[in-house]
């Protein structure tokens, strides 16, 4: 799974693209640094937070074939989508961040305490408990990352279409009242990515077409399938795959 990046200060310099293109390993830190063939040193941001990204990367995973590993990473973006609901209601709540990062310190290693916390503050926001994954369907999630459960095509499949009809409602749930807290926490996400070296520039931020997506307000994007989205996941892939030879 790769990203690809122009220069964006030969894109300033010339006022045209160069046709040059870094392939990039996506990173957990967001910072994608390239030197391009004219010397520059840019680190471009990826504005995508990390539920997003795992999202994708356990779409890749099934497109490889590797179902187990799909799974897990399913589960890590629901898991780090709580992350991210908490951070919004706490912004919403106007905790300072020196509390909120104590207090995330205390839960930080244990899944089950964040889920705690993200149940009581959805519970506390919306006036309701949100919808979590069946008893049965955790059953399975455990059995492949607890027993080593081997899954199938057609069950990583399902248990991925069940993950995002569990996030995307609640994405537009949370746009609906906390739009600004989102953008709060957002903004907050590439300051702490942004950090500049001696001689780097600022590529800026870049965003991704990610399938569970924060910032797409295309219906058509947000209502497709896991099965479409793979399949438009494999034609970005082939396009990847068509522009090494002109990377850098
Ligand atoms: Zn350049």
């Amino acid at each position: 799974m790769k990203l690809i990046l122009p220069c964006m200060t030969c894109f300033q310099e010339l006022g045209k693209p160069t046709f040059e293109f870094a392939t990039l390993e996506f990173r957990d830190d967001g910072r994608y640094e390239v030197c391009c063939s004219r010397g520059h040193k840019s680190v471009t941001i990826l504005q995508q937070q990390k539920f997003e990204v795992l999202f994708d990367i356990g779409a890749n995973a099934i497109i490889d074939g590797y179902y187990r590993e799909a799974i897990s990473s399913f589960t890590s973006s629901m898991e780090r989508f709580y992350e991210f609901c908490i951070k919004v209601f706490c912004v919403k709540r106007k905790l300072e961040t020196d509390v909120f990062v104590k207090t995330w310190k205390e839960v930080s290693n244990q899944s089950e305490r964040q889920l705690g916390a993200y149940l009581f503050l959805w519970a506390s926001e919306f006036g309701e408990a949100p919808e979590l994954l069946s008893s049965k369907d955790a059953g399975f999630r455990n059995s492949v990352i607890h027993k080593g459960r081997i899954p199938t095509r057609d069950e990583a499949l399902e248990y991925g279409n069940t993950i995002l009809n569990i996030i995307r409602p609640k994405i537009e749930q949370l746009k609906l009242s906390c739009s600004e807290e989102i953008s709060t926490v957002t903004f907050e996400h590439i300051r702490s990515c942004s950090r500049l070296t001696d001689g780097q520039v600022s590529g800026g931020t870049m965003c991704a077409n990610t399938i569970v997506s924060l910032t797409s307000g295309e219906e058509s994007h947000n209502k497709q399938s896991l099965e479409e989205a793979l399949s438009n996941v494999s034609k970005y892939r082939e396009m990847v795959s068509n522009t090494q030879s002109i990377t850098i």
